[in-house]
């Protein structure tokens, strides 16, 4: 995905925005309006479920949690982003946007670090920034969203490679906390980031190695 969102022409891969329900005047997903786009999507989240083996481990692991497993729909989103989890809602899927298996297992991965997070983590408060900056570097860490091919896509890669898998989790991590509501600057978004990435960045739960 290159749609230009509010990341400077860099895609976002959530909108986690209404984690209390009132954050938002309006819903930023809708109803299914091309129903080529939804059995597409459907299919796609399907076949990640059944045989993408992050996906499956992550499922895997919220029932050893006692987590209830959360719903997994395809919707249209009105915002620039892959996909999103809400607590009570479950996991959305941004039928207009998920273009290929590729982009649907990576974007499933990532929707199900928080679903997962949300459910495992004690007191989790999707309003405090320093809890969402921590699933955000762990999703983003965990899903392949920095991969090299991706950087590369992105027009992100150039010149000195060493150091850039990190900054790449945390430009991530930055763009969906900008999102939050209780997030007021980039600068805020930055600070959450910085100061919680030591610890988060380490923990992989529940791989015991990096996918
Ligand atoms: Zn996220």
């Amino acid at each position: 995905m290159s749609s230009s969102g509010s990341g400077g022409g860099e895609s976002v891969d959530d909108g986690m925005v209404q984690q209390d329900g009132s954050s938002l005047s309006r819903s930023p997903y809708e109803p299914s309006v091309n129903a080529a786009d939804h059995a597409s999507c459907e299919q796609m989240s399907g076949a990640a479920q059944a045989l993408n083996p992050e996906v499956r481990q992550l499922l895997a692991s919220m029932q050893s949690f006692g987590c209830p497993p959360p719903a997994i729909k395809c919707v249209r989103c009105t915002l620039q982003v892959g996909g999103g989890y809400e607590r009570g809602l479950g996991v959305v899927l941004c039928e207009d946007r998920i273009r290929d298996q590729s982009s649907m297992n990576n974007i499933l991965t990532h929707e199900l670090v928080h679903a997962l997070d949300d459910c495992r983590v004690r007191n989790m408060d999707w309003g405090n920034l320093a809890h969402h900056a921590c699933s955000e570097i762990r999703a983003a860490n965990l899903s392949g969203d920095c991969s090299f091919l991706k950087e590369v896509m992105r027009g992100k890669v150039g010149g000195a490679f060493r150091g850039h898998y990190q900054m790449c989790i945390k430009r991530r991590a930055v763009l969906s906390l900008e999102i939050n509501p209780a997030c007021s600057s980039r600068l805020e978004a930055q600070k959450a980031v910085d100061t919680v990435f030591p610890i988060c960045f380490e923990d992989w739960t529940p791989f015991d190695k990096l996918p």
